[in-house]
C-alpha cells in the first residue's frame, strides 16, 4: 500500500527526514508542512549573516522548496501551520497562512519535528520593548538585520551566555557595537565547567565586551532602552537580544495527547515514536524528532535535551529508515558541541563535572594545556582540556577543550571514542596523523590518556584548583616545582618553591614526615609529575598534584570584568 506520511516542520529534522524517505520510498505521499516562508534554511549560520561574516543572505537558503520539489518529488506547503492533530481519525488541522483558510489532511504515519522557540519570559515592559530581539529563524534575523542596519545601535545587552547569546555578541561587536553579556550563572557556555569557561570571560573581555555574571533580567523599562536587572543594577542600551535559552514546541504533541517530560520535551522510545500520555503505550504511527524531544544521556542513562543540529539529523535519518523498514539505532546523546568565541573555540562532549556532581557519579579530573602542533613550527598554540573519567574501569565521562586551531578536532575524537565506549586506556594507544604543521608525535589527545592512566595507576592523587587555597591552612605543604623566575613571576599564596632540578636535595634538608600531605604544582603539571614520583620513591605517602597546575588555578582566578553602564 502506498504510504502518506505527513512531516510537520520543515528545516534541520524535517526536511532530513523527507528527503531520506523519498529516496528509500519512490512511491510515498510525503507532505511537508512548514508554518514559516522558508524550509530547510541555515539556522546555525543567522548570527553570522547579521555580523556580516556570511555577507548573502540567499546563503543561508540551503535548499528551497521548488528545488526540494524537483529533485525529491515532495509536496512541500509552505506558510501552513498544523494547529492539531486528531489521533483517532488520523488527521491534522492546517491554517493556510496565505488565503486564512483550514482543513484536515489525513496521514498514515505522522513526523513532528517543530523544534524548540526562544523562552520569552513575562517580565514588566517585555512587551513594550522596541528594540528586544530574538534569534530562531529567517524573519528574526531580518527583523535584526534591519534594525542594526537603520538604527546603528551603539550598545547592546545580550542576555544569555549560552552559544547563541555568545556568537550573537561575537557578531554584533564586528559591527561595531559596545555589548553587554548578563548572565544568570556564574558562567558562560554551561557545558564547560567554570574554569574552563573562564578562558571564554578573559576572551569576551579582551574583545572588548563586558560581562555581568550571577545575574538575570528582571524587567525592560523606557520602551526597551533600560534594562533592569535582578539586582537592582540598571543598564542602558539601544538593543537587546533575548538568548537565554528555548523551550520545545509542544503545542501538538499537547493536542495529541502525547506523553511530555518534566520540562515539556516530547517523550518517545528508542525509536523516536512517540508514548500516549495517560497509558504511556507507544504511539506507532506517530514520532518525534529534534529539539522538542528528549533524549537518553549516552552517560548515565537519564532524560535530558539536546536541541542541537547533529542530532535533528540522525534522528530524522533513523526515523526514515525505520518507517521504511531499515534497521537503524541511536546511541544516546553526548551533547557534543563547539562554538567560536572571537580567537577562541570552545568544544564538549559528555558530562561536565557540574552535571556529575549533581548526579552523584563518581570521577576523576584531570587537565591538560598542550600545544595545537609541534611548538617549533610557527603558530603553536596551547589548548586547554580537562578529562573526567570513571575512578574504577577509566571509562571518559566528559570531556572540554578551550583552544586555537585544532580544539575542535580533538573533542571529535574524543567524542568519537565515547560514543564507542572507550575508556581513558584507549587514549595513549590512538594513532593520531602527524607533521608538525598539525599536531606532535605525541597528539594532545594521547597526553590526555597518559596523565589520566597515571592518575588511575594511584601513585599520587589529583588536586583541585578549588581545594588549595586550604592546604596550608590545613597543615600540608604546598610545593611549587617551577624555576625561581617563575614563582617571582606569580605563584599561590602560601607556596613554598623548590625547582624541579633541587628537589632531591632539597626536600632532605625539610626533614618532612613522610604522611605529610604535600601538594606540588608547576605550570601545567609536567613537572609536577616528575617531582611526584621523586618523592614517592622517597617514600612520601600522601602526595597530590595540582591538576592543570598554575596556569588552570589562576584562570580560576580571573576576574571578569563587568565595566558596564
Ligand atoms: P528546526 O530546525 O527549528 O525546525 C522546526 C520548524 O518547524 C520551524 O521552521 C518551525 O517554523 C516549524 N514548525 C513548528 N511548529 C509548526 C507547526 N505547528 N506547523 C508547521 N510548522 C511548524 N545547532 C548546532 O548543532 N550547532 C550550531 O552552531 C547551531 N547554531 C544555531 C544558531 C541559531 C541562531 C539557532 C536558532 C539554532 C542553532 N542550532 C545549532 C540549533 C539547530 O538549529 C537545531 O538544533 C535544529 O535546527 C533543530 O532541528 P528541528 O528540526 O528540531 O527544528
Amino acid at each position: 500500500m502506498k504510504k502518506k506520511i505527513i512531516i510537520i516542520g520543515g528545516v534541520a529534522g524535517g526536511a532530513t527526514a523527507a528527503t531520506r524517505l523519498r529516496r528509500l520510498n519512490e512511491d510515498a505521499q510525503i507532505i511537508l508542512f512548514e508554518r514559516d516562508e522558508y524550509i530547510s534554511f541555515a539556522n546555525c549560520g543567522l548570527p553570522y549573516y547579521i555580523g556580516g561574516v556570511i555577507p548573502d543572505r540567499d546563503d543561508l537558503l540551503v535548499q528551497t522548496a521548488k528545488e526540494m520539489l524537483v529533485r525529491f518529488k515532495l509536496d512541500i506547503r509552505v506558510f501552513s501551520e498544523v494547529l492539531s492533530v486528531d489521533r483517532n481519525n488520523r488527521t491534522v488541522r492546517v491554517r493556510d497562512r496565505v488565503k486564512n483558510t483550514e482543513y484536515d489532511e489525513t496521514y498514515d504515519v505522522l513526523i513532528l519535528s517543530p523544534g524548540a522557540k526562544p523562552i520569552k519570559p513575562a517580565l514588566p515592559g517585555i512587551d513594550a520593548a522596541e528594540n528586544l530581539f530574538t534569534l530562531r529563524n529567517i524573519a528574526d534575523t531580518d527583523a535584526i538585520k534591519a534594525f542594526v542596519t537603520e538604527k546603528k545601535p551603539k550598545t547592546a545587552v545580550v542576555a544569555g551566555g549560552g552559544f547563541i547569546g555568545l556568537e550573537m555578541a561575537e557578531n554584533l561587536c564586528r559591527l561595531g557595537i559596545k555589548v553587554t553579556i548578563v548572565e544568570k550563572l556564574p558562567q558562560v557556555i554551561r557545558p564547560l565547567d567554570f574554569e574552563m569557561a573562564q578562558f571564554l570571560h578573559r576572551e569576551l573581555n579582551r574583545h572588548g565586551v563586558d560581562l555581568i555574571l550571577g545575574d538575570g533580567i528582571a524587567a525592560f523599562q523606557d520602551k526597551g532602552r533600560t534594562v533592569c536587572l535582578e539586582s537592582g543594577r540598571m543598564l542602558s542600551c539601544n538593543m537587546a537580544v533575548l538568548a537565554i535559552g528555548v523551550s520545545p514546541e509542544n503545542t501538538l504533541a499537547k493536542s495529541a495527547s502525547l506523553a511530555l517530560g518534566p520540562k515539556g520535551h516530547i517523550l518517545t522510545n528508542h525509536h523516536f515514536q512517540t508514548l500516549d500520555a495517560e497509558t504511556g503505550k507507544t504511539v506507532e504511527e506517530i514520532y518525534a524528532i529534534g529539539d522538542a524531544i528528549a533524549v537518553t544521556d549516552l552517560i548515565d542513562g537519564s532524560k535530558t535535551a539536546i536541541p542541537l543540529a547533529w542530532h535533528a539529523n540522525r534522528q530524522a535519518h533513523i526515523v526514515a529508515d525505520r518507517i521504511s523498514g531499515r534497521a537503524a539505532t541511536y546511541k544516546g546523546a553526548l551533547g557534543t558541541s563547539v562554538v567560536k568565541v572571537f580567537d577562541l573555540t570552545a568544544a564538549a562532549a559528555g558530562n561536565s563535572e557540574a552535571q556529575l556532581k549533581a548526579k552523584n557519579i563518581p570521577y576523576l579530573a584531570i587537565h591538560v594545556h598542550r600545544a595545537n602542533h609541534a611548538t617549533y613550527y610557527p603558530g603553536a598554540a596551547d589548548i586547554s582540556f580537562k578529562l573526567l573519567f570513571s575512578p574504577t574501569d577509566g571509562k571518559i565521562l566528559g570531556a572540554q577543550a578551550v583552544g586555537r586551531a585544532g580544539t575542535e578536532k580533538r573533542m571529535d575524537v574524543l567524542s568519537t571514542v565515547m560514543k564507542l565506549g572507550g575508556s581513558v586506556y584507549d587514549l595513549p594507544d590512538l594513532e593520531f596523523c602527524y607533521a608538525p604543521p598539525y599536531s606532535s608525535a605525541k597528539d594532545p589527545v594521547n597526553i590526555l590518556g597518559y596523565v589520566a592512566v597515571n592518575a588511575l595507576a594511584g601513585d599520587y592523587k589529583f588536586a583541585q584548583y578549588y581545594e588549595i587555597d586550604d592546604v596550608v591552612k590545613k597543615g600540608g605543604l604546598l610545593l611549587d616545582v617551577r624555576t625561581e623566575y617563575e614563582f617571582s613571576a606569580g605563584h599561590i599564596e602560601g607556596a613554598r618553591n623548590v625547582p624541579l632540578n633541587q628537589i632531591r636535595r632539597r626536600i632532605h634538608e625539610l626533614n618532612l614526615p613522610k604522611e605529610m600531605p604535600i601538594y606540588v604544582y608547576c605550570q601545567v603539571g609536567v613537572r609536577a609529575h616528575t617531582a611526584l614520583m621523586i618523592l614517592k620513591g622517597m617514600g612520601f605517602t600522601n602526595l597530590y598534584n595540582l591538576s592543570g597546575g598554575y596556569v588552570t588555578y589562576k584562570i580560576a582566578k580571573y576576574k571578569p570584568s563587568d565595566n558596564a553602564n
